[in-house]
């Protein structure tokens, strides 16, 4: 077990939609638990696989500020099935370290997949788990929590993005 490097906004693969898993081996076992390493060590609450340059579609979270292990989620493929209301809450992402604003996203969703083993997954969140299904599921697509912005916010933020991450020498 180890931690991974994670990777911050401008890596190409974290543009990249993700590939469904299809082998549960050895190697992606290690990944999973690299993954949650990882995220425990950020520290975040959740944390895709493009993030530490894996291109497969899976995620890990943990809501809990104790990290009770209890809480632990490992998504393997998974589908957002469903989503209900709307609500304006603060965001980070651990790719975009120190940017953090407000998005707007449903206050409840289903997801749907399948656990480390290949076990069917489905899992309820509400508030900030729901949140946080949503902010990974925008990553395994290839986006980022900015691409939700206004169009106005995304130009101001664009600029910033470009001179923190992209060219900072400029
Ligand atoms: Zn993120």
């Amino acid at each position: 077990m180890g931690t991974r490097r994670i990777l911050t906004y401008g890596a190409p693969i974290l543009r990249q939609p993700t590939r469904r898993v299809t082998d549960l081996d050895g190697d992606l076992q290690r990944l999973i638990d690299d993954m949650v390493e990882t995220m425990y060590a950020a520290p975040g609450l959740g944390l895709a696989a493009n993030q530490v340059g894996s291109p497969h579609r899976l995620f890990v979270a943990n809501p809990a500020e104790n990290r009770d292990p209890a809480k632990l989620l490992i998504m393997l493929n998974p589908e957002l099935v469903e989503t209900e209301g709307e609500i304006l809450f603060e965001e980070g992402c651990l790719s975009i370290p120190d940017f953090r604003e407000d998005v707007r996203r449903a206050r409840r969703a289903l997801l749907r997949g399948i656990d480390r083993n290949g076990r069917p997954l489905e899992v309820e969140g509400e508030q900030l788990l729901a949140r946080i299904f949503q902010h990974e599921m925008d990553h395994l697509n290839g986006l980022f929590f900015v691409d939700r912005l206004s169009p106005a916010k995304r130009f101001l933020l664009g600029m910033k993005l470009k001179r923190a991450f992209l060219d900072p020498k400029t």
